[in-house]
C-alpha cells in the first residue's frame, strides 16, 4: 500500500472531510501561514471586502484544503471546489466563475494543472473581476465583457515553481505550507482519535507522530491502520507494542521512512555509489514517477537531509549510509 500518495478511496475521502478541523483556531501547527491568514481575514472582514487571492503550496496532505475550507468559513461564505485536470475548457471554467455570489470562495487544486487556454480566462476574472468572452466566429465574432461578483480564489500546488508567473503575479497572498512538527502531529493523532472514538496511549501516538513523514494525511492513515489491528487484539487503549508492531508491518521505519523511499536511497546507493544521478535516470530506475518523486519523496528527504541536489544530480549523504547502515564509499575525486 502506499502509504504517501496512496490512490483515493471514497469512504476514505469522506473520513477525510470528516477529520478536517472547521476553524483557524482548530488548525494545528502552521503557525505563521495561520498568523498571517488570520490578519488578512480579519483585514478583509473589517473592509467588507472578499480576501486577496491566496496561493497556498506545498507537498501533498499537509493541509492545503483543509486550509481553503477554513478560509470560507471564517469569512462566511461559500466554498466551492474544483481541480485544474477536472477543467478541460475555457468555457467550463467560465460556468463555474458566472455562478459564483459575492465573496465566495473559489478553490482549484492542482492549479498548474489547468489548460493554458483556461488559465487564460482567469486572468482577467483574478485581476477585475470580469469575463471576457469571444461570441461568434470568424469576421463576425466579438468580444464580450461579463462582470463577475467579487470572490476570492484560493489555489494549491506542490510547488510555486509550477505556475506561469502571469498567474503566481496575481495572487495577493503566497503561503507556504510547511511539514509539521513532532508535536503538532501527535496532537493530531490524539485529536483524530477522539474523533474515532478510540482512547490511545501518549507514547503510542507520538510514535505515529514520529513516523509520519510530518505530512497529517499520513499521520491519519497510519492512525487508522493501527487502530484496526487494536480493534482486532481487543484492546481498550492503543498500545505503543501495537503502534509499533503495526508500522512495521506497514513498511514504515523509526524515521517515517516508507518502502519508497528506501527503494530511492537504496538505488542511489547502490546503482549509483551515491550519485549523482539524474531525476530521470532515477525515475526510470525505481519505477516511480519523475514528478512524484520531485513533489512527494524529494522534498521530505532533501529537509531531513538524506540526499542533496547538485548540478549533476542527486546525491546520498553521510546520513543516508548510517541510517542504512552502509560504508561510505571511498573519495576519489
Ligand atoms: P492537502 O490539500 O494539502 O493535500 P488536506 O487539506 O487534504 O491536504 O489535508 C489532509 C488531511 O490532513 C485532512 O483530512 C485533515 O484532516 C488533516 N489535516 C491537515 N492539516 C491539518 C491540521 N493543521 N490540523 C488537523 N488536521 C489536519
Amino acid at each position: 500500500e502506499r502509504m504517501v500518495t496512496g490512490e483515493q478511496f471514497d469512504d476514505e475521502e469522506e473520513v477525510e472531510f470528516s477529520l478536517r478541523p472547521q476553524r483557524l483556531a482548530q488548525y494545528i501547527g502552521q503557525t505563521t501561514a495561520k498568523e498571517n491568514l488570520a490578519i488578512f481575514i480579519e483585514a478583509a472582514k473589517l473592509r467588507n471586502e472578499p480576501l486577496d487571492h491566496v496561493l497556498l503550496y506545498g507537498p501533498p496532505g499537509l493541509g492545503k484544503t483543509t486550509m481553503a475550507s477554513i478560509i470560507a468559513n471564517e469569512m462566511n461564505v461559500e466554498f466551492r471546489t474544483t481541480s485544474g485536470p477536472a477543467i478541460e475548457r475555457a468555457g467550463d471554467l467560465a460556468a463555474i466563475l458566472s455562478s459564483l455570489e459575492v465573496g465566495d470562495v473559489l478553490f482549484i487544486d492542482e492549479i498548474h494543472r489547468l489548460p493554458r487556454v483556461v488559465e487564460e480566462i482567469l486572468y482577467p476574472a483574478m485581476e477585475d473581476f470580469c469575463l471576457d468572452i469571444v461570441i461568434g466566429q470568424g469576421p463576425s465574432a466579438r468580444s464580450v465583457r461579463i462582470d463577475l461578483p467579487p470572490f476570492t480564489l484560493i489555489g494549491a500546488t506542490t510547488r510555486a515553481g509550477l505556475l506561469t508567473a502571469p498567474l503566481r503575479d496575481r495572487f495577493g497572498v503566497l503561503s507556504r505550507l510547511e511539514y509539521y512538527e513532532i508535536d503538532d502531529l501527535r496532537e493530531i493523532v490524539e485529536r483524530t482519535a477522539t474523533i474515532f472514538d478510540m482512547a490511545i496511549d501518549q507514547e503510542a501516538a507520538l510514535e505515529i507522530a514520529r513516523r509520519s513523514r510530518g505530512t497529517p494525511r499520513i499521520a491519519n492513515r497510519l492512525f487508522k491502520r493501527v487502530r484496526d489491528i487494536s480493534q482486532v487484539k481487543g484492546e481498550v487503549e492503543i498500545s505503543l507494542a501495537t503502534t509499533q508492531h503495526a508500522l512495521q508491518m506497514l513498511q514504515v521505519d523509526k524515521i517515517g521512512l516508507d518502502h519508497i523511499d528506501h527503494k530511492l536511497l537504496i538505488s542511489i546507493i547502490d546503482a549509483f555509489q551515491g550519485g549523482p544521478v539524474g531525476l530521470d535516470t532515477l525515475s526510470a530506475t525505481i519505477g516511480e514517477e519523475s514528478q512524484t518523486i520531485e513533489d512527494v519523496y524529494e522534498p521530505f528527504l532533501l529537509q531531513k537531509g538524506f540526499i542533496q541536489r547538485t548540478p549533476r544530480g542527486r546525491i546520498a549523504t553521510e546520513k543516508t549510509y548510517q541510517h542504512f547502515n552502509r560504508p561510505l564509499p571511498k573519495a576519489n575525486d
